[in-house]
């Protein structure tokens, strides 16, 4: 199948240059990936993109942004890419053994949770290790669990865990919090919650029998090492860009996101555009993905025009 612009990826970068590329009748093919909507379907209340005075659930914006880009003529399909061939145009696109052929790309792939690394976390995913708190806080009821991390994203997991275990911990390894005042301001105002400043995860003990016991922390000034229970950890310590599929077909950061060029969405391929938080590690917000999910599809418009 060919079309003018295939989209990979369903988060707002995406979905918004769904939208504008339906609207200039591209009809794009958007591949949904294994979350469509992105990380917006495992929040809660999205309180800071505009239109919403009343704030939004994560889901349901995504679920108005798929059903806006169907409306203009885009199709989205709940298939995850697993090639790409970007070395000739038309480009090819490979979901397991079907072939799909485009003019132009639209990456809007994102990023997923990032992880500690320690074996103990790996074998105990899904057993009382989670990254995600909206997906698991409900099995936590009247339980005490930790949150790593000290940003936007570890506030949010802790305040929203709240509502289900009997006290959160944050463990952060600074003696100050990367998130905002005002996510910070409401941690502190949350009596169930618990900060544990310069404090490094060492070890997650427990086995897939009993889940999370506890875990080992170790004090990042003093370098001291003590046990503390708990019965789950939730890990918000940030995102790596979903770039795997990539690697040697464009030009990547060192850290793994996509490099474009300022001021637009190309990358080192013409006809290759990248939106959202697979090229962007500085804003990260829903809204900024949008807009230069806009932009791709403008990029994209403006370059089918020239050639
Ligand atoms: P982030 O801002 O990058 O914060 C990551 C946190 O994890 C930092 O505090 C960092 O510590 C810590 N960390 C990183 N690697 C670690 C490791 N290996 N071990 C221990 N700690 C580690 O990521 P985020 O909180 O996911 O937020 C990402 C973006 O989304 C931000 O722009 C944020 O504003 C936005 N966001 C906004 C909201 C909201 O407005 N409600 C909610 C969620 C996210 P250091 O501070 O020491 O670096």
């Amino acid at each position: 199948m060919h079309r003018k612009v295939i989209i990979i990826g369903s988060g707002p970068a995406g979905l918004t240059a769904a939208v504008y590329a339906a609207r200039a009748n591209l009809e794009p093919l958007v591949f949904e990936g294994s979350q469509p909507g992105g990380q917006l379907t495992i929040t809660t209340d999205v309180e800071n993109f505009p239109g919403f005075p009343d704030g939004i659930m994560g889901p349901e914006l995504m679920d108005h942004m798929r059903k806006q880009a169907v409306r203009f003529g885009a199709t989205c399909e709940y298939k995850t890419v697993t090639k790409t061939d970007f070395s000739v145009n038309p480009f090819r696109v490979w979901v397991n053994n079907d072939e799909y052929t485009a003019d132009t790309i639209v990456i809007s792939t994102g990023a997923s949770a990032k992880l500690l690394g320690l074996d103990s976390e790996k074998e105990l995913m899904g057993y009382g290790v989670s990254a995600c708190a909206t997906c698991d806080g409900f099995f936590f009821k009247e339980k005490e669990v930790l949150v790593v991390g000290g940003g936007d994203s570890a506030a949010e997991e802790a305040i929203f865990l709240t509502k289900f275990a009997s006290k959160v911990t944050i463990v952060h390894r600074r003696d100050e919090f990367r998130a905002s005042k005002i996510m910070a301001d409401r941690v502190f105002a949350n009596d169930k919650i618990d900060i544990m400043w310069n404090s490094a995860v060492e070890d997650i003990y427990g086995s897939k029998e009993t889940g999370v016991t506890g875990v080992k922390i170790k004090d990042t000034v003093s370098g001291e090492l003590k046990d503390v229970d708990c019965d789950g950890i939730f890990m918000a310590i940030g995102h790596v860009p979903n770039t795997g599929i990539f690697k040697g077909q464009i030009d990547l950061d060192d850290k793994g996101y996509i490099t474009t060029h300022p001021d637009t969405t190309n990358t080192n391929v013409p006809g290759v555009f990248a939106c959202g938080d697979v090229q962007d590690q500085v804003y990260r917000q829903a809204i900024t993905a949008a807009g230069t999910g806009c932009m791709s599809a403008l990029d994209a418009e403006r370059w089918l025009e020239e050639h």
